[in-house]
């Protein structure tokens, strides 16, 4: 099974995709993760696209669909995956059709305010890439993460000046590849239109989607 998750950043899809990753047993790929991975561990690539990242702008179409290609092909996704943050144009569309067969498109819809409410107060784990957020999804203890005790960190991209100029490219970038899915029938809209409905109310929907369409 491979699902792709869409919705602009700060939707939740991130937080989704990982919900449903443990309820199908399938890797939930984000490839902001991959991005800040590199970027962590200082690699070659990491220096070329650090500058990219922290301005809110796309990395290249080659170096993504490199790391991608690097990271689709490990064993844990032989069963399938989840895909969050790819493709983000068209290019990258095409690409990942010559690597894999997408079944479904989650295209999570959530209004503008409610993304800049989301992102202005979302918390990531410096370690594991874990998200939380300082008013809907607390962490249990106050700027460690739950899951292994890292400390949370509000990312550069996640300032008010960052998230506008990243919901813009999303409108220009991104909402074009809506078309091409729509034409290919595999959009499954799911609109969440407050800021603070509970992820497992979200999931538990997109969950009936998937197995509505596999029958
Ligand atoms: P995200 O966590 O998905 O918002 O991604 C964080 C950053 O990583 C983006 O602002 C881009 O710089 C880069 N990135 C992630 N996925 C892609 C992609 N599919 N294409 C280009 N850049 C990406």
């Amino acid at each position: 099974m491979q699902i792709l998750m869409f919705g602009p950043p700060g939707s939740g899809k991130g937080t989704y995709g990982s919900k449903l990753s443990a309820k199908f047993g399938i890797p939930h790929i984000s490839t902001g993760d991959l991005v800040r991975d590199e970027i962590k561990n200082e690699t070659e690539m990491g220096k070329r696209i650090n500058d990219y990242s922290s301005r809110g702008l796309l990395v290249p179409d080659s170096v993504m669909c490199q790391l991608l290609q690097k990271r689709i092909t490990q064993p844990d996704c032989t069963g399938g995956f989840i895909l969050d943050g790819f493709p983000r144009t068209i290019s990258q569309a095409q690409e990942l059709e010559k690597m894999s067969t997408t079944d479904l498109v989650i295209n999570v819809q959530v209004p503008d305010a409610v993304v800049i409410a989301r992102l202005g107060s979302r918390l990531t784990c410096r370690s594991c890439g874990a998200i939380y957020n300082e008013l809907f999804l607390k962490p249990r203890v106050s700027g460690r993460c739950d899951k292994c005790d890292g400390q949370l960190y509000q990312r550069e991209d996640d300032r008010p000046s960052v998230i506008q100029q990243r919901l813009e490219l999303y409108q220009k970038q991104t909402q074009p590849l809506l078309e091409h899915y729509e034409r290919k029938n595999q959009i499954r809209n799911i609109t969440n239109n407050q800021a603070n409905v509970p992820p497992e109310e979200v999931v538990e929907e997109i969950v009936k989607i998937i197995q509505s369409d596999s029958n």
